[in-house]
């Protein structure tokens, strides 16, 4: 049987699969089983942060893992601790970090870590925590009713309780009682529609949640680790929140998630764990990719990288407002809104026939999340080939 027919007969279908397999790639260059060639503009969702095959990554994994792949957290873990230091650093935050190993465990973390709180620090107890409506959080009980969609609550129940959903942070401050404990939010909804949070109602919220002893968590698993241009999201929109998440693009495709927080003492021994999170292999992997782009960022490439893509993003919107009503993102997170979902559909079809690989947010938004690393030529091939694809519509 080939994949397409294993994949039927073996895998749970809960993936609306294109029809297409990858079998490798360079950077954010893509080669099918067909020998057809692509521009990834997806980066794995965001997760291949440092570029497909970077050898840089790779010798760091392939010599950690020859070694020892994976030893329990009940011993000290070197890569682990180097890791940390190197992710509260680069944040600029005075933080400790915990490893899972994805994003919804990660948020998971953070959850748990508001919740303790609240029992400590709330009379009567504090339990609440307030998210957005078209949020993402992930897909375990509790993140999937912590994200904002509805339509992600249809069979799972009965759900913990405590979410309440904002439309938007205006709305964050009549929602708040006696027993809110935390806001947690994405500075720019991933899965939403790549709009970014406006920078001045995002601070005075920040100041206001401060004020009344309410935690301030940021979901940073899609924005972190440059993919807007600075380290976090939060240090781009100069805030303090009290605990910061982050998943996709910080392990380079090695699946890890990460909680961070400024309450250093809120966790004794087993109050939290997980077997596979923060082992050698993960972490050496972390270790890698930060450095990677911390000196990608200190060189200027990241910045030059981002301009180029925004000048090339903005030439195709303008030649296209046909199609595409506004340029939404920041850095390397960036959107087109589409005029309707339809619209949208034939694009992302259309470029994945032409050699490109783009994405889709919310109802009606084109999303680009490419390889932070992308170069200036593959950028240009990309948009040659999704002009291409849009003249064939
Ligand atoms: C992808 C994503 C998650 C979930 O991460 P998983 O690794 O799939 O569990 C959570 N929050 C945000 C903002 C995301 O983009």
């Amino acid at each position: 049987m080939n994949t397409q027919e294993l994949d039927k007969k073996y895998i749970l279908p809960t993936y609306a699969r294109a029809d297409v397999e990858f079998v490798s790639g360079q950077n954010a260059r893509l080669v099918d089983a067909n020998g057809k060639k692509y521009i990834d503009f997806t980066a794995g969702i965001g997760v291949i942060s440092v570029g497909h095959g970077n050898k840089r990554l790779t010798d760091a994994i392939c010599a950690q893992i020859q070694n020892m792949m994976h030893m329990s957290n009940l011993y000290y873990i070197a890569p682990q601790a180097k890791a940390a230091q190197k992710i509260v650093e680069a944040s600029g935050y005075d933080m400790m970090c915990f490893f899972g190993n994805s994003g919804a465990e990660a948020n998971e973390g953070a959850i748990k870590i508001a919740r303790k709180y609240g029992e400590k620090n709330g009379q009567p107890k504090k339990y609440k925590i307030i998210t957005l409506n078209h949020s993402f959080h992930g897909r375990t009980i509790t993140t999937v009713k912590a994200t904002g969609q509805a339509s992600m609550h249809n069979y799972f129940g009965p759900f913990p309780d405590g979410f309440v959903y904002a439309n938007g942070i205006e709305e964050i401050e009549g929602l708040l009682d006696d027993h809110t404990v935390a806001v947690m939010i994405e500075l720019v909804q991933g899965e939403g529609g790549v709009q970014p949070l406006d920078k001045a109602k995002v601070q005075a919220l920040a100041k206001m949640l401060k004020e009344r002893d309410i935690l301030l968590m940021i979901d940073e698993v899609q924005t972190g680790v440059y993919r807007t241009g600075k380290f976090l999201a939060s240090n781009y929109y100069d805030i303090e929140p009290d605990v910061i998440t982050l998943a996709k693009g910080v392990g380079g495709g090695v699946a890890v998630g990460v909680v961070m927080t400024s309450l250093k003492d809120i966790f004794s021994a087993g109050d939290h764990g997980s077997t596979f999170g923060g082992n050698n292999l993960s972490t050496t992997a972390i270790c890698e990719v930060i450095d990677i782009l911390n000196e990608y960022d200190a060189s200027g490439a990241l910045q030059e990288g981002i301009s180029y893509f925004d000048t090339a993003l903005e030439a195709f919107y303008s030649a296209h407002t046909d199609l595409f009503t506004q340029k939404v993102g920041i850095g390397m997170m960036a959107g087109l809104r589409a005029i309707d979902a339809e619209t949208l559909a034939k694009v992302i079809n259309a470029a994945r026939a032409h050699g490109v690989m783009v994405l889709k947010a919310g109802r009606n938004t084109l999303r680009f999340l490419p390889p932070l690393t992308i170069t200036k030529e593959e950028i240009d091939e990309g948009f040659i080939s999704l002009h291409t694809a849009i003249s064939s519509l």
